[in-house]
């Protein structure tokens, strides 16, 4: 009996998740031949995003496409989703979200109403005839936990930047829009998205993060920070030490507290290294740290350190790169 996969994708600003595009590289590697692929993709005037995301999907691209979806209403969009997953040929066997804000929240609440089970902030995926495991990291980073669905079927968030994301299909997805019929609700929202930060690569996608603590000693220091970190193409961080001291929002925040980031290289400026921090980064994939106390303790996960003066060493990088 065939089953289906479903992705249920994000955007941002218009524009599809990374995230999204890596759950659905993860679901085609995970069916079958004769499983059911489909994207379920939520919010207001979607044609672009609709358009793009069905160059990477051979299956069928549910779009609800409402105005009352224009921002994030948890009742709203998990109303949506269920009508969506009601118009399914066959029952879903796996449904896949980012590990984001919406995908923490969306998950837990499609799995009680699937009255199935539920994997959140897996990094990894292995797949062994019927038998899929999972494996998400616990104690921050410092233990890795498999998983199986007992039977198979579940609702599972990825966290971003472990997977590969989907390469463009080799024909066009179908784009089937749905009517959305939206509940009442016991809340609106009133005022839309308030942008505190004006991050122009998502913090908790970027390859490249460039990471400043309380070293950096003041707002106008993480200027440098920020100067390399465009010329990288990547994204500024922060730990609690730089946040606390009003050199940066917390919305920059990376750790326990804070964000969860896993880039390709994470370049820790003026950070000790405190276990809360590392709970946020320590995954990430090459670690470099600029401190210029050498017994600083991020220099213990560091695959690459630089003993010295980040006001230094940091506008030299930028330099060099620049170049490049
Ligand atoms: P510091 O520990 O003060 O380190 C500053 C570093 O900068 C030093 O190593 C110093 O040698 C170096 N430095 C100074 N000047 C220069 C220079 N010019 N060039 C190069 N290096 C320089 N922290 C987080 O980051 N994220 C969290 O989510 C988080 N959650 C927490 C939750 C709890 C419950 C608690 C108790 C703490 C949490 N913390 C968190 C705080 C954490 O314990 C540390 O206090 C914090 O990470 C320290 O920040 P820091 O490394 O920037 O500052």
């Amino acid at each position: 009996m065939s089953k289906s996969y479903v992705v249920i994708v994000e955007t941002k600003e218009g524009k599809l998740r990374q995230v999204s595009l890596e759950a659905l590289h993860a679901a085609n590697l995970l069916r079958e031949d004769g499983d059911h692929l489909s994207a379920v993709l939520l919010g207001h005037q979607l044609d672009d995003a609709a358009a793009e995301l069905a160059r990477y999907i051979e299956g069928q691209l549910l779009v609800i496409d409402h105005a009352e979806l224009h921002t994030y209403q948890p009742e709203l969009a998990f109303e949506a989703v269920i009508q969506a997953l009601n118009a399914l040929p066959d029952e879903p066997k796996l449904i896949l979200l980012g590990h984001t804000a919406i995908g923490r929240d969306l998950a837990p609440q499609l799995a009680a109403r699937l009255a199935c089970g539920q994997v959140s902030d897996v990094t990894a995926i292995h797949k062994d005839g019927n038998r899929i495991t999972f494996t998400r990291p616990l104690y921050a980073g410092k233990a890795f936990e498999q998983t199986i669905l007992t039977d198979g079927t579940g609702v599972v968030t990825l966290r971003p930047n472990n997977l590969a994301p989907a390469a463009p299909a080799a024909a066009a997805g179908t784009i089937v829009p749905l009517e959305f019929t939206p509940p009442s609700t016991l809340q609106t929202i009133l005022k839309d998205v308030v942008r505190k930060v004006s991050g122009k690569v998502d913090l908790t996608e970027a390859k490249i993060v460039v990471s400043g603590g309380r070293g950096v000693k003041s707002a106008v220091g993480f200027k440098v920070l920020e100067e390399l970190a465009d010329c990288l193409g990547g994204a500024v961080g922060a730990s609690r030490g730089a946040c606390d001291a009003g050199y940066c929002d917390y919305a920059l925040q990376i750790g326990q507290t804070g964000k969860v980031v896993t880039p390709e290289i994470y370049i820790a400026c003026g950070i000790s290294g405190a276990i809360q921090h590392l709970a946020g980064m320590s995954q990430s994939r090459i670690i470099i740290a600029i401190n210029k106390d050498p017994e600083a303790p991020i220099f213990k996960v560091a695959d690459y350190g630089i003993v010295g003066d980040l006001f230094e060493v940091v506008p030299l990088l930028t330099e060099q790169f620049k170049e490049v």
